[in-house]
């Protein structure tokens, strides 16, 4: 005993040691990952005075103010010193009266673009450009990826974008292999950040080409001009919403960090004018015909009207300046408007257009913009992080193509060019289609699991041993090293934080891999319990259990302690769940420092940056677990594992359970066999800590080895009897079948109703009628609670009050209504949610069912108060600031 008190305590101090050690040196090395910037640089007029712009453009000793729009700086060389001036690609500007000379530009990424990368967030970029649109340098300020934080070294992004240097930047370059007969030229991708570095590509080249475009080193793309029809009588104002011909843009005060308010931040309505069909419509026709007078050929007329509380003209707008809040883009075009662009929208003429705060008529005057094909009314914000407050540059556009009636011949033909992670599981098809066939192949063998246990026996279980050892195998090679589908509790948390407050496809798309692993590993908890991933499929799990038995094969054997005895297993495995809760919680302060604190996962070490590439705590701390490995059954995933810890919470209401008898609990047989200690005295099996080795469901069928079965197969032989086939219940078929015996009355059926009523009331009300007969102040108390846990929760949802207050008052709700529930209703459901089979609840199995349901609930409510809009109703709610 005295030996593991002392093993489990060196364990633990050493963990704990290595984790501390582990997150200063991950600090240190993370450099740029949230690097603070200054709240100037997105505004300040001088970009050089916050950022090395030197650094991006050799030779330059003076930059410009932030000139443009989007916004650039010219460097300059002293060219006082003729001989010394440095060339650009042989560019011979000519030096201004101050002897300076023009030698190339600088631009901030996210003054021009908007890319997320795989954090959601951009990453922001310094971009130097000579005066022939050669890239000159490149350097990252700032970014949110949290892989490149602990798994895979910043100098692999530093390497990667420096592989732009020298090369045109109107040139077709594509992460991955070039194709030199297509003109296309290769970027070495980093291993393990394919959705950062194709991100990246978008950003420095999209960035690069626009600023090249703008100031005259790329010609603008000259796209053949659109031809209308006539119109055929004037539409009213929802016809042309509804076809097409007018736009809606909507940003609400949420999407750029403000509280949520009933006005929308802007609501804009746009179209395009010089269409007939359209033009006459929304001006009249004398209205019409007089603009499309005073317009030239290849002049464009554009209407926007506007509500909400900003507004797109922009306060700060100057007389000879530019409309800096709008712009029209097309593919990699942008027209800005000055104040001659603009000209007054007095009236909309088109029946049934509601009232606007804010109209304008702007002109396109470019020959580049053709009506025919789509474009984008680009909308320019600053949005701030509620979090640390820091303002970026935000835009949010919507596509306009004119609706095909308006134009002859219909709308050309065009490529839309695709969404970053559509071209992620585009170049990663084949590999795709094996993944979905290794969960098919995983999940075909776990549902045969019957069979395969029955074919089994005790002493040789290769029928169930040998699927799971080539699914461990393939775990470990394909999944865990060659694909780095690695399933983690970041993720966990970051699905946590999107299914509260903001929920975005493209996201969790972004990588295929581990989009269709969560898919596979939702779907299976619900139906099995987390066994069937962290038994058969995790990366990290099945390559301790094979360490384990390696190692027994290899003669530590008789060192190995197959389990931990009962009182510190039961102890102990409460760890992983402090662990999850720790983590959920420092989430919601800082998602940045959690994820660092996730390094207590080893999966980061062992598969995703190879623990050769590590710093030394962390090769401890993972050595220490390969060693533990060696001698105990999986100790990381009994005792540490945070996801595993995730897993087991919603793995208690999972649908299909395994088979006891009733002899399971006396017998004790399974238990003893049982590596993960999950099956208890009365012989249940604790669903959270099972890992599904189907060892105990063998011996359920095996008549040697199951003593009861065994007993019987004895009786049989000794009195000459046939053995009969064993059922599905584990007992042998009875020879002489049973009497028939009166059939059961049949269930009474719930109506649906019903059904519905008495779920509701299960899961809303945690009291039983006891609560009636206590005093009537506690009633009181206990009504006023929960009407003010409510309130503080839909507050949060309006975004009134931050999410840490939202959480304190949540997880104390879910600790009174834990308690409350154990005194009132001390059940939950086993098997399917639809059922009503209810067992007694532990302790654990009802918090578990507590903070599982309630999630779910403010989950549910959450999205469907967004979905109806009336989130935005809610921002003059008393706001009961006394409550924190
Ligand atoms: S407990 Fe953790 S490491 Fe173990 S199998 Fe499950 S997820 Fe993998
Ligand atoms: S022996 Fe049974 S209860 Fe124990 S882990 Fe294996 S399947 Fe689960």
């Amino acid at each position: 005993m005295k030996y593991f008190s002392a093993f489990a305590s060196r364990l633990f101090a050493s963990v704990l040691l290595c984790c501390a050690s582990g997150l200063a040196t991950a600090a240190e090395s993370g450099a740029t990952y949230e690097a603070p910037l200054p709240v100037q640089l997105s505004t300040d007029p001088d970009l050089c005075a916050y950022v090395p712009c030197k650094d991006v453009i050799p030779g330059a000793d003076s930059f410009s103010k932030r000139m443009g729009k989007p916004a650039y700086v010219e460097a300059y060389a002293n060219t006082s010193d003729s001989d010394d001036a440095p060339e650009t690609d042989g560019a011979k500007a000519s030096a201004d009266e101050n002897g300076r000379k023009l030698i190339g530009y600088v631009f901030l990424s996210t003054d021009i673009v908007d890319i997320p990368a795989y954090s959601g967030k951009p990453v922001v970029t310094l971009i130097g450009m000579d005066t022939k649109g050669t890239i000159t340098g490149v350097r990252v300020l700032r970014h949110s990826e949290p892989i490149l934080l602990l798994g895979i070294p910043e100098s692999e992004l530093t390497k990667f974008i420096k592989q732009y240097v020298g090369k045109f930047v109107g040139s077709k370059i594509e992460v991955g292999a070039g194709r030199p007969d297509q003109g296309v030229l290769g970027l070495d991708a980093i291993t393990g950040a394919t959705v950062t570095v194709i991100a990246q590509n978008q950003v420095v080249l999209r960035s690069g080409v626009q600023i090249a475009k703008q100031v005259g080193i790329i010609k603008p793309t000259i796209r053949p001009q659109a031809k209308f029809k006539q119109a055929e009588g004037n539409r009213d104002w929802n016809t042309l919403v509804d076809e097409g011909s007018v736009e809606h843009l909507r940003v609400e005060t949420a999407d750029v960090g403000m509280p949520r308010s009933r006005e929308p931040y802007i609501d804009m309505y746009f179209g395009y004018l010089n269409a007939p069909g359209v033009g006459r419509s929304i001006l009249g026709d004398a209205v019409y015909e007089g603009l499309m007078s005073r317009l030239k050929p290849g002049e464009h007329a554009i209407f926007v009207v506007a509500n909400g509380i900003e507004s797109f003209k922009g306060s700060g707008f100057v007389r000879g300046g530019i409309y800096d809040r709008v712009q029209v883009a097309q593919d990699m075009d942008t027209f800005t408007f000055r104040d001659l662009d603009y000209l007054n929208l007095y009236a909309i003429r088109a029946d049934g257009a509601p009232s606007f705060r804010e109209s304008a008529i702007f002109i396109v005057r470019s020959p580049t913009f053709s009506a025919a094909y789509p474009w984008h009314l680009v909308f320019l914000g600053n949005k701030m992080d509620p979090q640390t407050g820091v303002r970026t540059f935000a835009n949010f556009n919507q596509k306009y193509w004119l609706p095909a009636r308006h134009l002859e011949g219909g709308r050309p033909e065009i490529v839309e060019p695709e969404a970053t992670w559509v071209t992620v599981w585009k170049t990663r098809k084949t590999e795709v289609i094996l993944f979905v066939l290794w969960l098919a192949a995983a999940g075909t063998v776990y549902a045969l699991r019957d069979k395969l246990v029955r074919r089994a026996t005790y002493k040789d279980r290769r029928w169930k041993d040998v699927p799971k050892l080539l699914l461990w195998l393939t775990s470990i090679g394909f999944v865990g090293f060659y694909l780095l589908a690695v399933p983690s509790i970041t993720q966990v948390l970051t699905w946590f934080h999107a299914i509260l407050f903001e929920w975005r496809w493209e996201l969790f798309l972004s990588d295929p891999f581990i989009f269709l692993f969560w898919i596979f590993i939702i779907v299976t908890v619900f139906f099995w319990g987390r066994g069937m991933f962290c038994g058969w499929m995790c990366p990290y799990g099945s390559l301790s259990e094979i360490v384990y038995k390696l190692s027994g094969k290899l003669g530590l054997k008789r060192f190995q302690r197959h389990l931990l005895p009962q009182r510190w297993h039961d102890r102990l495995k409460w760890v992983k769940y402090g662990v999850f809760a720790v983590l959920l919680a420092v989430s919601f302060y800082s998602m940045g420092m959690a994820e660092k604190m996730a390094e207590v996962e080893p999966f980061k070490t062992t598969f995703l940056v190879g623990v050769w590439n590590r710093t030394w705590p962390f090769v401890t701390f993972w050595l220490l677990l390969l060693l533990a490995s060696m001698f105990f059954e999986r100790p990381f995933c009994k005792y540490l594992c945070p996801l595993g810890a995730a897993l087991a919470v919603p793995s208690t209401f999972r649908w299909w359970g395994l088979k006891r008898k009733k002899e399971c609990g006396p017998c004790a047989a399974c238990a003893v066999g049982c590596g993960s200690q999950a099956i208890d005295p009365s012989g249940r099996i604790d669903q959270r800590e099972c890992l599904l080795c189907l060892d105990c469901q063998v011996l359920y069928y095996d008549d040697h080895a199951c003593p009861p079965l065994a007993q019987e197969r004895k009786r049989r032989t000794k009195a000459g009897e046939p053995l009969t086939p064993i059922g599905a219940n584990g007992y042998f078929i009875p020879i002489t079948p049973a009497a028939a015996t009166v059939a059961p009355a049949a269930a009474v059926r719930q109506s649906a109703p019903a059904w519905i009523g008495q779920e509701v009331f299960d899961h809303l009300f945690p009291w039983s009628r006891k609560v009636f007969q206590q005093p009537i102040l506690l009633q009181a108390t206990t009504f006023a609670l929960t009407i003010l846990v409510t309130w503080v929760w839909v507050l949060g949802a309006a975004g009134r009050i931050g999410p840490g207050i939202v959480l304190g008052w949540w997880s104390a709700w879910s600790v009174y209504e834990l308690v409350v529930r154990m005194r009132c209703k001390p059940y939950v459901k086993d098997g399917p949610w639809w059922g009503r089979n209810l067992r007694p609840a532990s302790w654990a199995d009802m918090a578990a069912y507590v903070t599982f349901k309630n999630l779910l609930i403010a989950a549910t409510l959450f999205l469907i108060m967004k979905g109806t809009g009336v989130l935005d109703y809610l921002s003059d709610v008393p706001g009961l600031e006394w409550l924190y």
